[in-house]
């Protein structure tokens, strides 16, 4: 039986492990995902401040204040972010207020300066501002606890630690968390026709190019990739290979070796390690991959046709990485976009076609990028998106399909 990529994605997802956690300084955990929640001890902002440079103020002061008549206050001090007040502002009294700086006491608004002069009044010594405008009470003043209140729950576990966040831990107070550790996965290419690089292909050899964008793949998925290689088709070699992988990582994955060919000598060897289950999922490119489970560590028997690779890695191992690195969000958003041109699927798989996805007016287009074949690598260099073509299906240009970024 085939499964489709939803049945296959939600049963392979069921059984992937969450991983430990582990203390990191918080310039070293954007990326990560929290563990545990996060309760602010501190309000903030810590007291009322100023929103703007200008003359904190008794609202009722200069409620009738205009242009023609302006309101006249005597200024007591003069605040700076960082000063701590010293005079209260009575009746008929301002303090000039820089931004952050907190609010003296008696003042309720602050006064923008643009709508303000300073000057001096007949008496000896006494420095005074005319308002020009009027302002209502709390207008212009960042209260304490307005963003966080102390006591609060901030950030709950789960919670995928970006820059905001992290600003946020630091506002908190919070110099180290707790986070999800992330999966080091060890990656291995399989097949006597695969060449390293650098090295001169002999006749009926190939590069090995699988291995490379895994690696790069783990490492965009928030993975640390641990490169092991290239395994012959020998089955005694590639379990020691495997074996040395498994016992340094969190996951395995591997690429090639697990059609039903001569050769595929994987299949064998990843049924010795765990359970491991060969699975014919519905999609195109894709089709032979294998699944399992080893000492509690997932492994993925990737195809080896360099597309299939890369397209079976997106749709199911980037989701199984996130999930073990603790993310709840496994999927990439989907969207709809418009077809630029007849495409046919006479499979009884779902198509993955490689797209150039492109906006115009808030309406996505997308076109293929040409030949499709699963050994056809450049049809995902061209591609910015995958769109997904139904079995069966028949679409003209004007049509739409469920696409995603890739
Ligand atoms: P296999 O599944 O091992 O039979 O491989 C299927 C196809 O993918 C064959 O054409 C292989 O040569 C090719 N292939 C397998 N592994 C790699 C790799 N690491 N890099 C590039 N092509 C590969
Ligand atoms: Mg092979």
């Amino acid at each position: 039986m085939m499964l489709t990529v939803q049945e296959a994605r939600q049963r392979m997802l069921a059984t992937i492990p969450v991983l430990p956690t582990e203390t990191r300084d918080i310039l070293n955990c954007d990326g990560y995902v929290l563990a545990e929640a996060l309760y602010a001890t501190e309000d903030i902002p810590p007291f009322d401040n100023s929103a703007m440079d200008g003359f904190a103020v008794r609202a009722a002061d200069v409620k009738a204040a205009s242009e023609a008549h302006p309101a006249v206050l005597t200024l007591v001090e003069t605040l700076a972010a960082g000063d701590a007040p010293t005079q209260p502002v009575g009746s008929g009294q301002a303090a000039r207020i820089m931004t952050g700086a907190m609010m003296p006491s008696g003042a309720d608004a602050v006064v923008m300066q643009e709508v303000t002069e300073i000057g001096r009044n007949s008496g000896p010594d006494a420095a005074i501002v005319k308002i020009f405008e009027g302002v209502d009470e709390k207008q212009n003043v960042r209260f304490a606890g307005e963003s966080v209140k102390n006591g609060a729950l901030v950030m709950e576990p789960g919670k995928h630690l970006r820059p905001p966040e992290i600003s946020m831990l630091a506002s908190l107070n919070r110099a180290e968390v707790t986070v999800h550790r992330k999966p080091i996965v060890a990656v291995v290419s399989t097949g006597d026709e695969l060449t390293r690089l650098g090295e001169p292909l002999a006749p009926g050899k190939i590069r090995d190019s699988n291995r490379y964008g895994i690696y790069a793949q783990v490492k965009e998925a928030g993975g640390i990739p641990i490169d092991m290689g290239i395994a012959p088709d020998d089955e005694a070699e590639t379990e020691r290979i495997f074996r040395t992988a498994l016992a340094q990582a969190d996951a395995l994955i591997t690429s090639g070796g697990v059609s039903v060919g001569e050769y595929d000598v994987v299949r064998n060897v990843l049924e010795r390690l765990g359970e491991i289950h060969f699975w014919r999922v519905a999609m195109k490119p894709g089709k032979p991959q294998a699944y399992g489970i080893a000492d509690g560590k997932p492994i993925f028997g990737l195809p080896g046709n360099p597309v299939s690779s890369l397209v079976v890695f997106e749709l199911f191992v980037r989701p199984a990485l996130l999930k073990m690195a603790g993310h709840s969000a496994l999927l990439r958003p989907t969207f709809k976009a418009t077809l630029a041109e007849h495409v046919v699927n006479r499979d009884g798989r779902v198509n993955y076609m490689r797209a150039i996805l492109t906006e115009e007016n808030g309406i996505w287009n997308a076109r293929t990028t040409g030949p499709q074949g699963s050994g056809i690598l450049h049809s995902l260099v061209l591609a910015n998106g995958l769109i997904t073509i139904p079995t069966g299906a028949t679409l003209t240009a004007g049509e739409t399909v469920v696409a995603q970024f890739f």
